[in-house]
């Protein structure tokens, strides 16, 4: 197993297409072509770290985190950063981080905290725009069908819990190739008129080269007509944050304690506790202050995050409780997640959780 097939195994469970832009997902360090002898799954690489993937024989670290954020100018050792770069290449060590493209994922950082709290009835926060891709293509009314099934192969037509959606149109097609063409159908020179079906399909925006090398392949002309647009509709199953509920209604005071005792904070840190009982509950995992309106809007009793400011608390407003329960409380679950995760997928070495308590946040 190399590189590649672990990072291919995340990618279908998060696809790095829909990571921030701000982000810096992916390989940070290493070669993906080089062979795994261990996968050591953390949230954040620290030296620590490096030294635990050295000392259980790991050549690769999954981290949550990039450990490489912004540009890196020198190698000196000066920062952690630098120090923790220069090791993992000292000793042969990959770094991967999967970030915000587990945070947009349905399955990702939001979705393990609903589970943590118990909630029922999830659904993204905020759905992301932009994901959703249309392709529009011309073919022999003959060809249509074989055509239809490649691109629903390529996923290709997948409507939420409905695949092999498109639509179709026959009409006429004309061309009139030139002395260099070689048309499949037709005789170069001479204007040909073919009944052709216009099929449309909708594909997310990770399969992209996908669909179009599908397309390309098999579509019987030497020139393929088609379109690709992005669809501005929102994508109901990849964004940032999370709403759900409580079977039962709790009320503020429980509500909080419950989230204490089940995201294992030590303290969270909360705007005025409001006198009606909690229902909904909106989460996103690490720095959230981005997600009140959404939250409100969404009708949430209770908004569950971290990294809020003394500012963000004013925008509660009465209306929701903001709870600040610590940025990596918030995603300490997430590293055991990748690990099942990934446990399931390679089963011929074990996958290790990292020890090391990598948060740097310290409570009296
Ligand atoms: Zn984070």
């Amino acid at each position: 197993m190399i590189i590649q097939d672990v990072i291919n195994h995340l990618h279908s469970l998060a696809p790095l297409a829909y990571a921030e832009d701000f982000d810096n997902v992916g390989l940070l360090v290493g070669n993906k072509n080089q062979s795994v002898s261990g996968i050591l799954v953390t949230l954040d690489t620290l030296e620590a770290v490096v030294d635990e993937a050295i000392d259980n024989n790991c050549n690769l670290i999954v981290s949550f985190h990039p450990i490489i954020f912004k540009g890196l100018k020198k190698l000196t050792g000066k920062t952690y950063v630098e120090r923790v770069v220069i090791k993992a290449i000292q000793n042969n060590i990959a770094i991967f981080s999967i970030h915000t493209a587990l945070d947009n994922a349905i399955e990702g950082v939001n979705s393990i905290i609903c589970d943590q709290l118990g909630l029922k009835n999830k659904s993204i926060l905020i759905p992301q725009s932009g994901t959703i891709k249309k392709l529009q293509t011309y073919v022999p009314k003959t060809n249509a069908e074989e055509l239809r099934q490649a691109l629903f192969n390529a996923g290709a037509g997948m409507l939420g819990n409905y695949e092999s959606c498109s639509f179709n149109v026959d009409g006429e097609g004309t061309y009139l190739g030139n002395e260099d063409s070689n048309p499949t159908i037709g005789q170069k020179g001479e204007l040909h008129i073919e009944n052709e079906t216009a099929i449309s399909v909708t594909f997310k925006k990770h399969l992209e080269s996908k669909v179009l090398k599908t397309l390309f392949e098999s579509h019987p002309y030497e020139e393929v007509a088609y379109e690709v647009s992005t669809i501005e509709n929102t994508n109901q199953h990849i964004g940032m944050g999370m709403i759900g509920e409580f079977e039962n209604e709790m009320n503020p005071k429980d509500c909080l304690l419950h989230i204490k005792n089940k995201m294992n904070t030590e303290s969270i840190r909360h705007s005025s506790l409001l006198d009606k009982p909690i229902k909904k509950v909106a989460v996103l995992g690490g720095s959230g202050s981005f997600a009140i309106n959404a939250a409100k809007s969404a009708g949430a009793d209770i908004l569950v995050t971290a990294d809020l400011k003394y500012h963000d608390f004013f925008s509660a407003e009465n209306t929701i409780i903001l709870a600040d329960i610590g940025h990596y409380e918030s995603e300490q679950f997430t590293k055991s997640f990748l690990v099942d995760y990934l446990s399931k997928k390679i089963t011929n070495f074990a996958i290790i959780l990292s020890k090391t308590n990598t948060n740097p946040v310290k409570y009296l």
